[in-house]
């Protein structure tokens, strides 16, 4: 075999995995490559082979015996079972001590199964969320890695440096062990399914209240991107808007059909809310909303409903204008917090020791969320690492109480105008439950006793109680 030359490996020449290595390259470190098809590798070195120092391989044993021990191999492939199938024929030609990286999407109870694979083998592998698509592989991702400390003391010097940098600091840090990474990058994307939505229901209802053009609502979001709302997702969505599609002239969004695809980690993060009893109402309506969006046989069955909605017009458009900034920014506020909920359950559910300040921080930079608000959220936590609930923080509570009156009003208005606004409305009465000094929940209660003798618990005694409840009349 030749002598090992390489200080880190990328085994996946896709998009991802080629930009990872030109960002590794690129920040000194010398970079091994390798793809199962060999034609991949090649095509790279042809293109960026005299960028940096890069050690191409042919395959997984030449590729393992280019790197410096401890080794470490990052995957890059498709998740699921091409990830399972790089890992097995990695960990064939590695020795105790060597570190296995998947900076894939992959599902954190994955991570956590394949760290105990590796684990039993003498090896250690991180799972690794990277966020920030192609552009952040490889200019700079928000960078969440899981794994064992150790592992991070050989992997975090060369993932800081690659990582996007906010104020001089890193984007990245170690998130927790085992799948704590991929779990915290599963929450991000949730988050952003949420973040993505609220925005769109601006937009929304700026077009069917008012009646602005796409060309005129980018402006109101240029602006809005001054504000607290400041972010990639508001500023991406300006551009979107100004977009006028060169074949017709027509603004391209209102050519774009609507229905919005999904590739899965919205529905992850739902799917484990559920498991661990975590309200993440945002995410979950705006998961259910591209499924709607999507449903084209049933929104074609109910074109024929009148829907008796009002038809009067809004007379004060500014006020309205921002009421609707209100609402967007006040219902992003209880997205976030429910997406860092259920990262604290989860970290007690599977041991995790997750500093919340250090995954806002991180968040800052380099990912698709990234947004000034992220500051705050890190600040919140710094204040208080107990907080019990991050919209209870002091400035986050001072910001919602000052938008309750333009939310309800917003959300009374898109109701009685039949504008559907799944986020806003549900972060409302998601708002409206939490700080309710009693819920019916009461009355569940008692119907669970009556019928399948679910006892229930008094507020004015200790002890759990069951009723014979009187018989029906
Ligand atoms: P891609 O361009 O489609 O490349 C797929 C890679 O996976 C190729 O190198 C392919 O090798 C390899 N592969 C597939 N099946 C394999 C198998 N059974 N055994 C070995 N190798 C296999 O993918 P990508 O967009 O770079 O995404 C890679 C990962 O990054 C995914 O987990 C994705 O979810 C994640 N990610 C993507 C983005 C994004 O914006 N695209 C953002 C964040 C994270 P061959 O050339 O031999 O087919």
């Amino acid at each position: 075999p030749q002598p090992a030359t390489a200080d880190i490996g990328v085994y996946g020449m896709g998009v991802m995995g080629s930009n990872l290595a030109r960002n590794l390259a690129r920040n000194g470190y010398r970079t091994a490559v390798g793809n199962r098809s060999v034609e991949r590798t090649a095509d790279f070195m042809g293109k960026h082979g005299e960028e940096a120092v890069f050690v191409p391989s042919h395959n997984m044993a030449e590729f393992i015996s280019s790197l410096e021990p401890p080794r470490v191999g990052i995957i890059m492939v498709q998740a699921g079972a091409a990830t399972d199938a790089v890992m097995e024929s990695m960990a064939e030609h590695m020795e105790a001590g060597d570190i296995i990286v998947d900076c894939g999407n992959s599902l954190f109870s994955d991570t956590v199964r394949r760290e105990a694979w590796c684990s039993a083998r003498g090896l250690h592998f991180v799972g690794a969320g990277v966020s920030g698509g192609e552009e952040g592989a490889l200019w700079g991702p928000s960078i969440m890695p899981g794994g064992t400390p150790e592992s991070y003391d050989r992997l975090g010097p060369m993932f800081e440096a690659i990582s996007a940098k906010v104020d001089g600091e890193p984007c990245c840090t170690h998130v927790g062990t085992d799948g704590a990474g991929h779990f915290v990058k599963m929450v991000h994307n949730g988050i952003e399914y949420a973040d993505m939505q609220v925005i769109a229901e601006a937009y929304d209802l700026l077009k069917q209240r008012l009646g602005l053009s796409a060309g005129e609502i980018a402006e109101i979001f240029a602006a809005w991107n001054e504000t607290e709302l400041g972010s990639y997702l508001i500023e991406i969505t300006a551009e979107v808007l100004r977009q006028v599609d060169a074949e017709t002239g027509t603004p391209l969004v209102d050519l774009i059909v609507d229905r919005a695809s999904q590739k899965g980690t919205g529905k992850w993060t739902v799917q484990n809310a559920l498991d661990l009893a975590v309200p993440v109402t945002a995410i979950a309506e705006a998961t259910m909303a591209r499924g709607a969006s999507s449903a084209t046989e049933q929104r074609q069955a109910a074109r024929t409903f009148a829907g008796h909605t009002a038809n009067d017009e809004i007379t004060n458009k500014e006020a309205f204008i921002e009421d609707v900034r209100q609402a967007l920014y006040a219902s992003k506020i209880v997205a976030y917090s429910q997406g860092f909920d259920q990262i604290t359950e989860a970290a007690k559910t599977y041991g995790w020791d997750i500093n919340r300040a250090n995954v806002a921080r991180i968040w800052r930079g380099g990912c698709i969320i990234r947004a000034v608000f992220l500051g705050d959220i890190t600040e919140a936590y710094e204040r208080n690492s107990e907080l019990p609930l991050l919209m209870a923080d002091e400035n986050f509570a001072a910001k919602i109480d000052a938008a309750v009156p333009a939310w309800r009003r917003v959300v009374a208005d898109a109701v009685l105008h039949g504008v559907p606004t799944p986020v806003f409305s549900s972060s409302l009465v998601y708002f409206d439950m939490l700080r309710a000094k009693r819920l019916p929940a009461a009355l569940i209660q008692g119907q669970r006793d009556f019928f399948g003798a679910h006892t229930y618990q008094r507020t004015d005694k200790e002890g759990t109680f069951h009723t014979f409840w009187a018989e029906p009349g």
